[in-house]
């Protein structure tokens, strides 16, 4: 077997997850019931897909765990080759179950799922080779503006082994008057016009940024889509004085307001030397032309001095992310959560990226996860192979040998995260408080 011996090393060079979405081992905690579960991992929506009847079934929490794992296993076959069912097959693998979901299975996962502590998670991330995480929870989803205040009173649990990136989405697209207050309440100002609301935005940046936060993020492509348009002050201010009259009703149409901030948000990320990671293509069950990375280009013109880190690829667009890529300097490539959306379109992507791009222009690792530690170690183990299946092409192509090839790796597992986000080595223990 020629070439075992590079590939087996690559098995060894350490991670940095460059995204997910837990902020401590300590969220690792029991648990029993299996079915339920799983269902938290992308199993659990592909599920449908396969049949819808009996996914709701499997869904329908009123049940029996145990009922719902007999539902699980009619579909099983339809969706265990692909990647998320792949990472449930390493899953059950490295809990000895040899990657097959089945009856008897179950009693055996639910005893390895009680077992689950703070303790194992940090080990299973250690042997798995992982140093460091990016957390993207502060201002991330139901939570947002709780965690932002949290984050920037010290109240937020860290864990040395997580930096944190501050999700700016809350900073900029607001429905109605109770999210300007929000804002206003985490900063102290009374907001009342277009040059407060820029005032509180920095606020919270400045403070997220003395609390140690490694990057911004955003993720509007979910909410109003990438298609930000030029920063219009008067329209902006429009947009303020309609939220403020509505009193707390929905106010439909305030993208000026939003790209006006969006704008400022960025140019703070370029004052502070802050890079800025976007979600960019599919959405977590849905893909829709206005989360195409294509539609940011002017913004990447406009800041040649901010550095970007495209999330996922642009996926399914891969080859409009790779024009973006050839074409601006300052922007990333990051396989974060792909490598298990469509295994074989990263393996395709790395090998043109090898021809394409910088190769310390990628990021081959982020398990974009809600649980911890399984589906991160199984994600990885399936970013290395992928990575190991890419290069292999290009050793077998005489572009690169075995040497380079592990080098490459190297950067694209672990020292372009470090070097992009300036991540500490060894994570700093100064900053743990839990
Ligand atoms: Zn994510």
């Amino acid at each position: 077997m020629q070439g075992s011996t590079w590939q087996q090393q690559i098995a060894q060079i350490p991670a940095v997850n460059t995204h997910t979405h837990v902020y401590s081992h300590e969220q690792c905690q029991p648990e029993r019931e299996v079915v339920a579960y799983l269902q938290r991992l992308y199993l659990g929506c592909m599920l449908p897909f396969a049949d819808r009847q009996a996914a709701a079934r499997v869904a329908d929490a009123q049940r029996p765990d145990r009922e719902r794992w007999r539902h699980l296993l009619t579909l099983w076959p339809y969706v265990k080759h692909t990647g998320f069912g792949r990472v449930v097959r390493l899953m059950f693998d490295s809990w000895g179950l040899r990657g097959e979901l089945s009856d008897a299975a179950y009693d055996l996962a639910r005893e390895r799922l009680e077992q689950r502590s703070p303790d194992v998670s940090r080990r299973a991330f250690e042997a798995a080779g992982i140093t460091h995480s990016i957390a993207n929870v502060v201002g991330h989803s139901e939570r947002e503006w709780e965690s932002i205040a949290e984050f920037l009173t010290g109240r937020f649990p860290m864990d040395p082994a997580f930096s944190h990136l501050l999700s700016t989405v809350p900073l900029h697209t607001f429905r109605t008057s109770a999210d300007i207050a929000q804002l206003g309440r985490v900063t102290g100002i009374d907001v009342t016009s277009l040059r407060d609301l820029e005032r509180a935005v920095d606020v919270v940046i400045e403070g997220a940024v003395a609390r140690g936060i490694v990057g911004l993020k955003n993720h509007c492509a979910y909410r109003r889509g990438l298609d930000i348009g030029p920063a219009d002050p008067t329209r902006a201010e429009a947009d303020v004085a309609a939220l403020l009259a509505a009193k707390g009703k929905p106010v439909a149409g305030t993208v000026g307001l939003s790209d006006a901030l969006f704008h400022r948000i960025i140019q703070r990320a370029a004052d502070f030397n802050l890079p800025v990671a976007i979600h960019t293509g599919m959405l977590a069950a849905n893909a829709h032309p206005r989360t195409n990375v294509a539609l940011l280009a002017p913004v990447f013109e406009a800041y040649p001095q901010v550095r970007f880190d495209l999330f996922h690829l642009n996926y399914p667009w891969v080859e409009d992310g790779l024009a973006i890529l050839k074409r601006f300097p300052n922007t990333w490539a990051n396989c974060a959560w792909t490598h298990i959306v469509d295994p074989h379109a990263v393996v395709e992507f790395l090998r043109r990226a090898i021809g394409t791009i910088p190769v310390n222009h990628v990021f081959g690792f982020g398990s974009d996860g809600w649980v911890l530690p399984e589906p991160g170690v199984a994600h990885l183990a399936i970013a290395r192979a992928n990575v190991a299946t890419a290069l292999a092409g290009a050793i077998e192509q005489g572009h690169c040998g075995e040497s380079d090839a592990l080098e490459i790796a190297r950067l694209w597992l672990h020292g372009n995260a470090m070097a992009f986000y300036r991540l500490p080595s060894p994570p700093s223990a100064g900053s743990a408080t839990t």
